[in-house]
């Protein structure tokens, strides 16, 4: 992958995605990656053909989240050829060796451009794009470059957090990109002993309020999950093992709402 070389053709891979769902969050470290990466799977065991693009330039976090034996990745007649694991395909800029976090932003957006429209992702139902945090020139190249259908915009439930939310449902708004769902991760914590008791650690989340404001038709409350972390650090994405768990019924209604 050359910074320097853009091939806008018109032979586009993506024309076969049916649809191409955005998972942003203003702020890092809310968990936008974790949403994504269930949200893909889930949409998986319920019977979609489905990719997942980490667009997340300097921070990727796919690598580190789901981790199939074979991650070289193979060019093939000047095309990118996703990696797979458990039937999902799979690219992120962690894949390739770049030095993207000391890029000037043209270079990356260039970049962008080209990881976007050159990996051959053939027929999907879903493709989910974990976009970068933030609302800058970065989301404005993918929201150009792809034809998004949808985006889930995640948050914590913290003040500072929600704020942000706000400017990313705007960025969606000025692209004519649906908000389909909004997701507070780590709203509560329910100890395994106590199921019936919930501790609000960040404060009660405004969460369905901002839904409400904003016309955001799905507003889902995630817990923070000891085991669901465990699991995501290992490269193994939690719905596949945590099938039974409550959390794993909470991403089948989110994947139902997009
Ligand atoms: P972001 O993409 O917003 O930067 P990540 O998805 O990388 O955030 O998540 C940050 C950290 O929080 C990771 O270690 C992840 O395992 C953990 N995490 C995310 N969601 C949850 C949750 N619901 N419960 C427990 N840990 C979580």
């Amino acid at each position: 992958l050359q910074a320097n070389q853009v091939q806008t053709s018109g032979n586009r891979p993506l024309h076969k995605v049916k649809h191409i769902i955005a998972v942003a969050s203003c702020k890092g470290g809310v968990g936008k990656s974790t949403v994504a990466v269930n949200l893909a799977f889930t949409l998986a065991k319920l019977g979609g053909k489905v990719g997942i693009m980490d667009a997340d330039i300097y921070g990727p976090s796919l690598p580190i989240l789901v981790q199939p034996e074979d991650r070289i990745v193979q060019y093939k007649d000047g095309k990118i050829t996703p990696l797979e694991y458990q039937g999902v395909k799979l690219m992120s800029f962690g894949y390739i060796n770049t030095e993207s976090a000391i890029m000037r932003g043209p270079m990356i957006a260039n970049m962008m451009n080209q990881l976007l429209t050159e990996t051959d992702w053939g027929c999907l139902d879903y493709l989910v794009i974990d976009m970068p945090p933030g609302t800058g020139d970065i989301q404005l190249t993918i929201c150009q470059t792809i034809s998004l259908d949808a985006a889930v915009i995640v948050t914590t439930p913290q003040q500072l957090s929600f704020q942000d939310v706000i400017k990313g449902i705007y960025m969606f708004d000025k692209v004519s990109v649906p908000c389909v769902a909004l997701v507070e991760n780590m709203a509560y914590f329910e100890p395994k002993d106590m199921p019936n008791k919930r501790y609000y650690l960040f404060g009660n989340g405004k969460g369905q309020k901002i839904a409400d404001d904003y016309g955001i038709p799905f507003m889902e409350s995630l817990p923070l999950d000891p085991d669901l972390c465990r699991w995501s650090d290992s490269g193994t994405p939690a719905v596949l093992v945590m099938s039974e768990s409550k959390i794993s019924q909470l991403y089948h209604s989110l994947a139902s709402a997009v």
